[in-house]
């Protein structure tokens, strides 16, 4: 039986698992199904301090682990799909084998989130993406389209832009993004915004790739078809919590509720970092939040005499 089990590999399950290896608990992290988390998908990180020239998003996480393993800490690969939180030791379902532990770390973090419109899902992977780090390369000259008004979006339309011109389209006029990131797009002479525009269908080549877009303006009801290869959705994430429904309270999107620090409502277990923050999101809140929990854990199992 374990001490601490960590769910997740992404800053906060990475900072929890460097907290709890140096305390001497010997932590198991199980990396889910993306390892490394958001970070491993991204690209320069430029507001995690002590980097002043930036960091890739992929070392930085790399690092991490490698600090957490240095102390102890063991990492397997491996998805939870169920989980049994009635009573302790917990007991958790991973690749048909049980796993029990003392203590829970929750940092399973949060995946994109799609449009759900005609075509999309029948499309990932031949055109349609959420990850223009990952895929952008494949683009390069092709007729590009990012879909949100997010950082998010306005990060990954400005990188697009190493590739070919891209189409930034938005289903308001004003962005949720923050204003220096709406600068930077707005000074980007190969980025064109598109507003007041949603993407009902997203349509295939005879081939069975991508091929275009069927438009519609929200505003004049106006619709038209845009040529397209490359369909990349930025619209933000949805919190991975489904093994823990009706055992760990969480709201209506799935978020995990806080009761206080990193408690959760089963004592001994903890959250940490994007699978419970909705509003920061950050690289470094995400690790903050798993120095936290790390904490919390060392104390409960301090206080039952470990
Ligand atoms: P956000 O939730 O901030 O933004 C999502 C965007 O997608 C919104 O503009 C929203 O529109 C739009 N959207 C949502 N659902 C739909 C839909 N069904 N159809 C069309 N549009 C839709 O998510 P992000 O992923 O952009 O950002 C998440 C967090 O990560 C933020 O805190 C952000 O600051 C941070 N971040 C920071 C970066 C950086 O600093 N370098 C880079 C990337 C992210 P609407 O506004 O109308 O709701």
């Amino acid at each position: 039986m374990h001490n601490v089990v960590i769910l997740g590999s992404g800053c906060a399950g990475n900072t929890a698992a460097i907290y709890t290896a140096r305390a001497g608990l010997k932590p198991l992290v199980l990396m889910g199904k993306e390892p490394g988390g958001q970070l491993s998908i991204t690209s320069e990180v430029e507001n995690f301090p002590g980097f002043p020239e930036g960091i890739l998003g992929p070392q930085l996480v790399e690092n991490m682990k490698l600090q957490a393993e240095r102390f102890g800490a063991e990492f397997r690969l491996g998805e939870v799909v169920g989980a049994d939180l009635s009573r302790r030791p917990f007991r958790l379902s991973v690749d048909g084998e049980w796993i029990e532990t003392s203590t829970l770390i929750v940092a399973t973090g949060a995946s994109a989130r799609w449009l759900g419109i005609a075509g999309e899902k029948d499309l990932i992977g031949k055109g349609v993406s959420s990850c223009a780090t990952c895929d952008g390369f494949f683009y390069r000259g092709k007729k590009i389209m990012v879909v949100g008004g997010g950082d998010s979006a306005m990060e990954e339309a400005n990188f697009l832009t190493r590739f070919s011109d891209v189409m930034l389209v938005h289903r308001r006029e004003e962005f949720r993004a923050s204003k220096i990131m709406i600068d930077r797009v707005k000074a980007n002479p190969k980025v064109k915004m598109v507003l007041n525009t949603v993407v009902d269908e997203v349509l295939a080549h005879e081939t069975g790739i991508v091929g275009g877009a069927r438009m519609r303006n929200v505003k004049t009801g106006e619709t038209w078809t845009e040529e397209v290869d490359g369909f990349f959705v930025a619209i933000g994430h949805i919190p991975n919590t489904k093994p823990f429904a009706g055992q760990l309270d969480m709201d209506e999107e799935g978020y995990l509720i806080s009761h206080g620090g990193a408690r959760t409502n089963i004592a001994g277990v903890f959250h940490a970092g994007d699978v419970q923050d909705r509003h920061y999101r950050q690289a470094i809140t995400a690790s903050g939040a798993g120095c936290m929990a790390a904490m919390e854990a060392e104390r409960f199992l301090e206080a039952e005499g470990h």
